[in-house]
Formats: C-alpha cells, structure tokens, sequence
C-alpha cells in the first residue's frame, strides 16, 4: 500500500475529475487524482474547444486539460498517471482505489470521474484523420465544416441526433448506415425527422471502408454490401463524424457500484452513487450532455458533496 495516502481521491483527469480535483484541493482536503494513462480523456483528441466560457478565442482540448491541472496542482493536488483497476471498501472503513502499475491507495472519500469512450470504426485512416477532420462529437466540431460535406457514421438516435445538428453548418451530410433501412437501429422519430431534413441524404447498407487523406479529410470509400459487394466513393465529403456509441470507462466499478444498464454509473441526488462516501461526476455517470462544461459543473458538484462527506466523518 502506499504511503501518504489522500482524504479523496478523484478518478480522473478530464474536465468533471479536473475541476473535483481543484474545488477539493482549494478547501484544503488532500486530493489525489489518478488521472489515467495516457492522462486527459477525450479533450486530448479534440481539436479546439470553443464553446467552454471563458476562452473567446478558444482553446486546443490538450492545453485546456493542462491548464485546468495546473491549477489543480498549484492549491496542492497530487496527481498519479495510471489506470484503476479495482475499488473496495465503505464509508466506515474507508476505501482502497488498486491502480495497474502502482499499487493500491487508501482514501476517505471518492469522486470518480472515469469518463466515456467514443466506440471508432477501428480503420487505420479514421485513427490517423482523428482531429483532423475525423471526429465523434458534432456538438464539438461541427462548427468547423460550415458549406462543407460531411459524413455521420452509424445507425442509432446519436447518428440521426449528430446528423440533423450538422445540418446547421455542412451545407449536406450523408448518413453511413451499414444495415438495410428495415433493420435501422434509430427510433422511428428521429429517423423521420433526419429523413425530412433537405440536408440529409441516407446510405443504407454502407460499411465505411477509408477515409481518404493524409493530413484532412479529402473523401471517403464505402462498401455498399446489397445484393453483390462494390465499393463507391464520396469525394466531396471533407469531415466524417463516428456515431457509433459511447462506451462508460466504469469496468473496473463492476460489483463495487450500482451501474444502469448501458454500464453508466447510477446516480440520485445529482453525484450520490449506490455506496456511501463515493461520489459520481462527468460523462461516467452521464451519457445525455457529454459536454466538458457539464462534466467540470458534475466534478464540481461531487467536490462539494465529498467536502460535506468528510465534514461528517470527522464530526462523528
Ligand atoms: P446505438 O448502439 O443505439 O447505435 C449504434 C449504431 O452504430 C447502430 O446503428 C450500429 O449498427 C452502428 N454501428 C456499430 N458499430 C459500427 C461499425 N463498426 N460500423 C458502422 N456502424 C456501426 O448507439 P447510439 O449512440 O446511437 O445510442 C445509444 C443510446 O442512447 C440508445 O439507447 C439511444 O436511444 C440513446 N440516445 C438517445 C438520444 C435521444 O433520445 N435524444 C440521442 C442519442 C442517443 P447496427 O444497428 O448494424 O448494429
């Protein structure tokens, strides 16, 4: 076990962990965040985070996340890159937080701010082009491809949701969908309403197969898989937007908390999570905003109720 053990630990170093970890450490509560390996969560592969307030001109995602920890680290939080991989314990004993690399940590009180995954395609190119063009978040990015054609990936209500919110900026987007229109996973209103959408045109039976480009996005190939395989490309499409479900990083909370049944953390009382003294914050506990605004709102939340967490502990 090792030594200098927290009062908190926050797990986490995205926006919802981030801002946990400077509202604690700024009320003088010793915070250790294990911010994961490789530390920053899905800020890191954004491009520039221009709807954050405070930031009129914008910010890259990556600087964003280096700052929020500067300030974390200068009211005295300790940080730790590693990724955890079980939790135990209760309020009355306390908590163990076991990391892959570095052992195990004692701690009071817990936010756990592990965040969400973007599920990707898994091409070579897609990996390449992300933040160049490639994206999984069209809330984030679509503001970049103003009078451009754009492509969404997927099937389900977050690829008719991401479509019909590009159709503010691109001037037309394709829908990818890789099943036949029968057997489309989206509710039957969304649906109906990317269909009537003017900007909106729909592929059915189309699995992606390259995103053409180097350094931008410059086209795509699909394989259109109805009757006979061929592939065809769309040449014009200069941003391809992965639509295709997010995972919650909380595997390692299985059996510990109450999770729903995407894998969300679930919550009562904006942070309270199923065990007592542990407290939920950002997109692991949230797959409806996902936004770095609400999840650094969350952590501060989780901050607030883990500070009166600990207040009772040591009045008892
Ligand atoms: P879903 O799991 O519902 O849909 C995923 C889609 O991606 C499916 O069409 C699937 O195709 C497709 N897909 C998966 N892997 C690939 C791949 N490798 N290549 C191409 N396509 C792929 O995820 P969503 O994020 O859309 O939704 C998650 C949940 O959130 C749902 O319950 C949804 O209703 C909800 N939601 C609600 C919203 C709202 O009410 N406003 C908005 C967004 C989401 P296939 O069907 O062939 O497997």
């Amino acid at each position: 076990m090792n030594q200098n053990n927290p009062d908190l630990i926050v797990i986490g170093g995205g926006p919802a962990g981030l801002t946990a970890a400077i509202y604690a450490s700024r009320a003088s509560i010793n915070t250790l965040v294990i911010e994961g390996s490789p530390a920053g969560g899905q800020l890191t592969i954004t491009s520039d985070v221009e709807n954050f307030p405070g930031f009129p001109d914008g910010i890259k995602g990556p600087d964003f996340i280096a700052k929020s920890r500067q300030q974390a680290l200068r009211f005295g939080a300790k940080f730790v890159e590693d990724n955890v991989v079980a939790v135990s314990g209760d309020a009355t004993g306390g908590f163990v937080v076991t990391t892959q690399d570095n052992g195990g940590f004692n701690a009071k009180t817990i936010v756990v701010a592990s965040g969400a995954s973007a599920r990707w395609v898994g091409l070579e190119s897609e990996k390449r082009l992300i933040g160049k063009g490639v994206s999984a978040c069209a809330t984030c990015d679509g503001f970049f491809f103003k009078n451009k054609v754009v492509a969404v990936v997927g099937g389900g209500d977050s690829a008719m949701e991401e479509a019909t919110f590009l159709t503010k900026f691109a001037s037309k987007v394709y829908i990818l969908v890789r099943g036949s229109k029968e057997q489309l996973r989206a509710s039957k209103f969304m649906f109906q309403k990317a269909m009537n959408n003017p900007r909106i045109e729909f592929k059915f039976n189309s699995q992606i197969k390259e995103i053409v480009g180097e350094t931008k996005v410059t086209g795509v190939v699909v394989t259109e898989a109805a009757g006979i395989s061929k592939d065809y490309s769309l040449p014009d499409v200069e941003g391809v937007f992965v639509a295709i479900g997010h995972s919650p990083n909380t595997k390692f909370l299985q059996g510990f908390v109450d999770l729903d049944k995407l894998g969300y953390l679930d919550v009562k009382n904006n942070t309270l999570t199923s065990v007592e003294g542990v407290f939920a914050a950002g997109d692991a506990a949230d797959h409806k905003y996902r936004q770095a605004v609400t999840a650094a709102g969350f952590g501060c939340m989780a901050a607030l109720d883990a500070e009166r967490f600990l207040t009772k502990l040591s009045d008892v």
